[in-house]
């Protein structure tokens, strides 16, 4: 195969986030050639990075905070704004594309790097889930790989690995349930955003940990495995396993199982995405029997949590309502986080959206981002 990992040069769009920063740590210990950094605002931890890794492009995506920076760093190549951050996604030095920027904010800059022929690595569900076919069948017309850095979507792509398509019958996304997945359902209508805040075993940013405690997280992990596998949405199955450590699995005809296992951490799934198809010694010590002797795995009861049972409806309407939940859960969470409604009002709420949403066609920017705009209105007043 091509290149050598030494020398493989990456972009991360959005390099000081949570995934961002993990690249980094993965960069570093494999010795990769950082050539393109990106940001939104995040300028001060950015400039240690650019100290650290000395990348040829940087973009930052706030315009006033680029040209402080530039000041700052004459010597560097800063791009601004989003028209910034594509150029800077389709760099033609770079091999290997990250694409960890949060929200809808990922979707044009990893366009942008599947026109210019990029392998992708693809943190960023929403990607997926709001403009998926569109997506997909660019990396198809492109011939552009796309290697999944979501734990669930790594494990399963890996499972997948080496199998006959046809002989496979469902994809099994183990759900760690979040917060409340022990609750009863009538002491769900009570909880508090401390609680709904708290993770047992993934350390992520207040919006995922609120999606994951009402199951939306795995919802979208639904409709990212349905692009990803070309998966029938009745093949996709949940389980829950609150020990995070079975991170997905697939089931073959006959009734074997297959399952990737792992620590829970991202540093796997980035690194796989990155080395894909070889293997380098990893970051994570040996995996620990002694620490990590508990599995237990449940069945997901549907109707506990509206949210997953949503997400699953989405996408069997398909057209633009995985587009419009995505965008209008992001704004009921964000509602949900400033103390403007409740818990259970998110889904209350998506579900009362949902049904006046009338479905369009999402082969196209435009309407996605007009699906995903007028969602977003509707969501603030409902
Ligand atoms: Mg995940």
């Amino acid at each position: 195969m091509g290149i050598e990992q030494k020398k493989k040069r990456i972009a991360i769009l959005g390099s000081t986030g949570s995934i961002g920063m993990q690249t980094l740590a993965v960069a570093r210990h494999l010795g990769l050639d950082v050539t393109v950094l990106t940001t939104y605002h995040r300028t001060d931890l950015l400039l240690e990075q650019i100290r650290e890794f000395h990348p040829r492009v940087v973009a930052v995506g706030d315009k006033d905070k680029a040209f402080l920076l530039q000041k700052e760093m004459p010597g560097i190549r800063i791009l601004a704004g989003p028209e910034g951050i594509e150029e800077a996604a389709s760099f033609s030095e770079v091999d290997f594309v990250v694409s960890a920027i949060t929200g809808f904010a990922g979707i044009a800059p990893t366009l942008a790097a599947i026109r210019a022929g990029k392998r992708i690595g693809l943190a960023n569900k929403e990607v997926l889930v709001a403009a998926g076919e569109l997506v997909m069948s660019l990396a198809r017309e492109y011939g552009v790989t796309v290697l999944p850095i979501d734990s669930e979507h790594s494990a399963l792509f890996q499972c997948l690995e080496g199998k006959e398509t046809s002989d496979v019958h469902k994809l099994i996304l183990t759900a760690s349930g979040g917060a409340f997945f022990r609750y009863r359902p009538e002491e769900l209508a009570a909880v508090t955003k401390e609680q709904a805040l708290t993770h047992p075993n993934w350390k992520m940013g207040p919006k995922v940990t609120v999606d994951s405690s009402t199951l939306m997280n795995k919802g979208l992990e639904v409709i990212e495995a349905h692009h990803l596998f070309h998966m029938p949405v009745e093949s996709i199955d949940v389980v829950i396993h609150p020990q995070s450590l079975v991170h997905s699995m697939i089931e073959m005809k006959d009734g074997t199982l297959f399952a990737q296992i792992s620590e829970p951490s991202m540093l796997s799934p980035i690194q796989y995405a990155i080395t894909w198809p070889s293997r380098e010694k990893g970051l994570l010590a040996p995996f620990s029997f002694a620490k990590y002797g508990k599995w237990e795995f449940f069945p997901w009861e549907r109707g506990k949590f509206l949210c997953l049972d949503l997400a699953y409806a989405a996408l069997e309407e398909g057209g633009s309502f995985p587009c419009a939940l995505n965008a209008a859960n992001e704004v009921l969470v964000s509602r949900f986080l400033q103390g403007e409604i409740r818990w259970i009002d998110i889904g209350s709420k998506l579900e009362r959206l949902l049904a006046r949403h009338m479905k369009e066609n999402v082969d196209n920017m435009d309407t996605i981002c007009a699906v995903d705009a007028r969602a977003r209105q509707e969501a603030l007043i409902v």
